[in-house]
């Protein structure tokens, strides 16, 4: 057979028939094909080449024909080992399979996949070589936009030259112009992050000389623009045909900077507060138990800080979501800011912190530092361009006296934080075996109170003022009860706190309003006298903005007149925020609604303030009442109360009366109205009538 015969009948391979018919089938698929497809004849010297192989090779069909495909394509790096294998198993006759570095006319370097075979006529008499070469570099246009979209390149590396060579397409995607090949610990290091050349240093021997056979690593390439990318680099060891030093490596490199991103957000939700950065009560946990293991070797000492904002509701609630929300973000950034970076802030919800202090000396450190951040505290926020006065209550347990295992020093701390918000709040308290006990009474309480309400479990008692010269009925106090069925009567002074700290006051205070006017309303409708009632009003409840709007809704509600309602507040209510105080309580006023200071005595009232707040009455507070008439000092200050309330035109009235002795001397000095056990104890409401009935109380026979 003619071997130019075959080329013009390729087209037409019916008439071929004295061809070998693997030779009429290579035609017609060479002419389709990407790959380079050779024919030789048995000593080797191209007979025909496709168009794919100019295309590959850059040279023409008559620059290739009678040459040694061979000599013709390798060049510096192809393997020389390679080369001999070859050379042996066409000597023989043999086909053979292999991979080898080539270079086109221009001096492109590429790696060739090549399949060789013979072929043998009918009398089995050689006859050719076919071979199918395959461009591997970046094998197909298809694979090479694959690869560039998943931002990954191929390298490879060859024993014989000990070279690196990186496909075409890698570097330019860090914005580098591409080398065909390069030593990797020169310029690949050169724009390696600095911290990860010590491993990439490591693993490249061990890879490129056979050590291990496949392996992985991951560092940081600059890009040209002075951006950190992440690279993962694998390689894997391959055999290649013939090569008796066994390895050579073929290995991807990825661009795997968005999975890190990925990772690294994901491990950030895991593990960090999204709001504030801080970490979460995971990695809170995790860095406990790692300070835990360090502190039982090093028979060291560590404590934990809870922290948690007093009123935070109230203040969240005046400030909206997004408010408190700066208000939180804030502190966090305060107390980050002064705390040695070896301790851990962690945010576990709402508005609670935990500080880990991990090598605590003494526990007065602890001390120090919660100090330091209630005084951090002292200074106001600016949130919403408004300064924000925020306190904290903050509890202490310590490792090893309170716990030893992240949940219970928690858990103790979080208790001791408790006792700090009872102590009065604004302040610290370190972990006692006993908090417990009262914690989860309180704790008990708390969940009881907040279905109290919709269980109709409150009512109010009444107890009467009396004239101090008539001592008949002129007023009437409404004192809120609370009978819980499973802990019995549970006094205001243990659950009014607590409704505070939970945000309840404001929905029980307005009960209590709605319930007292509706019920002088009703005593009124049915004939009785219409008397003034007063009614007890938290400092918290006072606070909101909201108040006086409540108060004139309570009062439309009932039908009660304005006059007949006279709210009580504390002296802290009124001095803690003094202005906002006096605009308040003129709202109020001008409902014509009348104000008493309870308690009057036992806070700290300006004087000054005292002038101008629009208050009708003063309650002496019956911790002075309690000494009357024969502790010279509880008179002292009794008469100056007096003196005190009629230089400003206000009334006044003493509670706490159990004795006539304290109701004569009061009635000597001038207190214009008793209120007391001595007349009557707060009642119900239909006991309360028959007494108003009677009109006068009968004092009792001293
Ligand atoms: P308060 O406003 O000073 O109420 C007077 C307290 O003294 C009442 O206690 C009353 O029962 C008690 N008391 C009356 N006469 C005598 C007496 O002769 N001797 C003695 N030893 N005590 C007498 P109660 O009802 O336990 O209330 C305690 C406190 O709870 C109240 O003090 C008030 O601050 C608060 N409170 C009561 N009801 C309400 C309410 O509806 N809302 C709010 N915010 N606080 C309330
Ligand atoms: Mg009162
Ligand atoms: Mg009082």
């Amino acid at each position: 057979m003619d071997k130019f015969e075959l080329v013009q009948r390729r087209s037409t391979p019916a008439s071929t028939r004295e061809s070998p018919s693997q030779l009429r089938k290579l035609a017609l698929v060479a002419k389709y094909t990407d790959n380079a497809v050779i024919i030789t004849d048995p000593q080797g010297r191209i007979e025909w080449v496709n168009e794919a192989f100019t295309r590959i090779t850059g040279y023409t069909f008559d620059e290739v024909i009678g040459r040694n495909p061979g000599k013709l394509l390798q060049g510096p790096h192809s393997n020389p080992k390679t080369i001999a294998f070859m050379a042996d198993r066409l000597r023989l006759g043999l086909g053979f399979k292999t991979e080898i570095l080539n270079y086109s006319k221009t001096g492109r370097e590429y790696l060739l996949e090549i399949d060789v075979q013979p072929v043998h006529d009918d009398a089995g008499q050689l006859k050719n070589f076919i071979a199918i070469e395959r461009d591997v570099t970046e094998s197909s246009t298809v694979l090479q936009l694959a690869l560039e979209s998943a931002r990954q390149g191929i390298w490879r590396w060859e024993p014989s030259s000990a070279q690196v060579i990186l496909s075409a397409h890698f570097l330019p995607l860090f914005g580098y112009t591409s080398t065909a090949s390069h030593q990797i610990d020169s310029q690949l290091l050169a724009i390696t992050h600095p911290d990860d050349h010590d491993a990439l240093q490591a693993w490249y021997p061990t890879i490129t000389q056979g050590k291990i056979t496949e392996g992985e690593i991951e560092y940081r390439i600059r890009t040209s623009d002075g951006q950190w990318r992440w690279v993962r680099t694998q390689g894997k060891a391959v055999n290649q045909a013939g090569d008796a030093s066994g390895h050579h490596i073929l290995g991807i490199h990825s661009d795997i900077t968005e999975r890190k991103r990925v990772e690294a957000e994901i491990h950030r939700m895991a593990y960090f507060d999204s709001l504030t950065g801080l970490a979460n009560r995971t990695l809170l946990i995790d860095r406990i138990e790692q300070s835990l293991s360090l502190a039982r070797r090093q028979q060291g000492q560590l404590a934990l800080l809870f922290l948690d904002l007093d009123n935070f509701k109230i203040i969240n609630d005046a400030l909206g979501h997004e408010g408190g929300d700066q208000l939180l973000i804030a502190v966090a950034q305060r107390i980050e800011a002064v705390v040695r970076s070896e301790c851990v802030l962690a945010r576990l919800g709402g508005d609670e912190f935990v500080l880990l202090l991990p090598d605590m000396h003494r526990a007065e450190d602890a001390a120090l530092v919660a100090r330091r951040i209630l005084d951090l505290m002292a200074e106001a926020h600016l949130v919403k361009n408004e300064a924000i006065h925020v306190s904290a209550s903050i509890g202490i347990a310590t490792f090893p006296a309170d716990g030893d295992d992240a949940t219970t020093l928690i858990k103790n701390a979080d208790l001791a934080m408790y006792a700090a918000k009872q102590a009065g709040r604004n302040t610290f308290r370190f972990f006692a075996a006993t908090m417990g006990d009262a914690v989860m009474s309180t704790l008990r309480l708390e969940n009881r109170l907040r279905n109290a309400l919709k269980q109709n479990n409150f009512h109010l008692v009444y107890q009467p003022k009396v004239d101090s010269q008539t001592r008949r009925i002129v007023g009437m106090e409404a004192l809120l009860r609370w009978r819980d069925p499973e802990l019995g009567m549970v006094p205001p002074a243990d659950f009014i706190p607590i409704a505070e700290r939970h945000g309840l006051i404001i929905p029980i205070g307005d009960w209590v309003l709605q319930n007292a006017c509706r019920q002088n309303k009703a005593w009124q409708d049915a004939g009785l006298p219409a008397l003034s009632m007063a009614v007890n009003v938290s400092a918290l409840d006072f606070d909101d903005p909201t108040f006086p709007a409540r108060v004139r809704h309570a009062l439309d509600m009932s039908g009660l007149a304005p006059q007949y309602l006279e709210l009580e507040l504390t002296e802290g209510a009124l001095m803690k925020n003094a202005n906002a105080a006096v605009a308040t309580l003129h709202e109020i006023k001008a409902l014509g609604v009348s104000i008493a200071i309870d308690d009057f005595g036992t806070g700290y009232s300006s004087l000054a303030y005292l002038g101008i707040f629009p208050i009708d009455r003063l309650k002496i507070d019956r911790s002075f009442v309690r000494d009357l008439p024969h502790t010279s000092n509880s008179a002292e200050i009794t008469r100056a109360i007096i003196g005190i309330a009629k230089r400003l035109s206000m009334k006044v009235v003493a509670e706490g009366v159990e004795t006539a002795q304290h109701a004569n001397f009061l009635q000597q000095e001038q207190c214009d109205d008793l209120q007391g056990y001595l007349f009557s104890r707060p009642v119900n409401a239909v006991d309360f009538e028959i007494l108003w009935r009677q009109g006068c109380i009968e004092q009792p026979a001293t």
